[in-house]
């Protein structure tokens, strides 16, 4: 039996010390989502090794440097609604509702499989209350209220409108966009304006749908 525990805190020591994980709230965080419970059995002795890990449908759970980059840049504070366009496992889902605290989280998800594994891995990890799952192409989806961050977690070929239309004035969105290697940006909204900035080369899975690379 592993000690999942000891293998998280070792971790998580190791991307304070590359200076991934910048903030305590952060920290906080990666100690307290048990990344174990969002893969699959046959992935689970591998889910402290910095990598991206299978969840099946040929889609893949982020490397936890990754997901912990990302949550940095999301600048995320109490109270926020957070929008993430690619549920996948609902991990880093959980992680964003852990560094609020208090406010809450709305993950979409494409292939209805997973959204359901997502959904099943949050509501058992305590997560449904804060965070809700909806089965559905996330950058066509409506939403009532303007959610104060954006999060993608597969790569588009450009930073869809729907989404820049979607975002709080004094909003940001962090994506990745382009083929590969494809850039992370930290787009933001202020005034109505928008600003993009790069931050570092990465590897996602490609976004679907209708703003996609496979409409299907
Ligand atoms: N954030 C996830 C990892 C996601 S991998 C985690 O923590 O595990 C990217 C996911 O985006 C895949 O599951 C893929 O099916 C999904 N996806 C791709 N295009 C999408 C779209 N248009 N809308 C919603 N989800 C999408």
């Amino acid at each position: 039996m592993m000690d999942f525990e000891e293998a998280r805190r070792r971790l998580v020591e190791l991307l304070v010390a590359e200076g991934i994980i910048r903030s305590e709230k952060v920290k906080r965080a990666a100690l307290n989502v048990r990344r174990e419970d969002f893969v699959p059995e046959s992935e689970r002795r591998y889910a402290y090794e910095d990598m991206p890990l299978s969840i099946g449908y040929g889609q893949t759970i982020s490397a936890p440097h990754m997901v912990f980059l990302m949550d940095e840049l999301l600048d995320l504070r109490e109270g926020m609604l957070v929008y993430e366009v690619g549920a996948g496992s609902g991990y880093h889902a959980a992680t964003i509702a852990e560094i609020m605290g208090e406010g809450r989280v709305i993950t979409t998800e494409i292939v209805r499989d997973l959204a359901l594994f997502a959904w099943k891995n949050l509501n058992k990890a305590g997560y449904s209350d804060r965070v809700a799952v909806i089965a559905c192409d996330g950058v066509k989806l409506k939403l009532r209220e303007k959610p104060d961050r954006i999060l993608v977690t597969a790569a588009a070929p450009d930073v869809p409108h729907p989404l820049l239309e979607l975002l709080k004035d004094g909003g940001k969105m962090v994506i990745p966009v382009g083929v590969f290697p494809q850039k992370l940006l930290v787009v933001e909204k202020r005034d109505g304006e928008i600003a993009r900035r790069y931050v570092t080369d990465v590897a996602f899975v490609p976004l679907r749908g209708e703003w996609g690379f496979n409409r299907r």
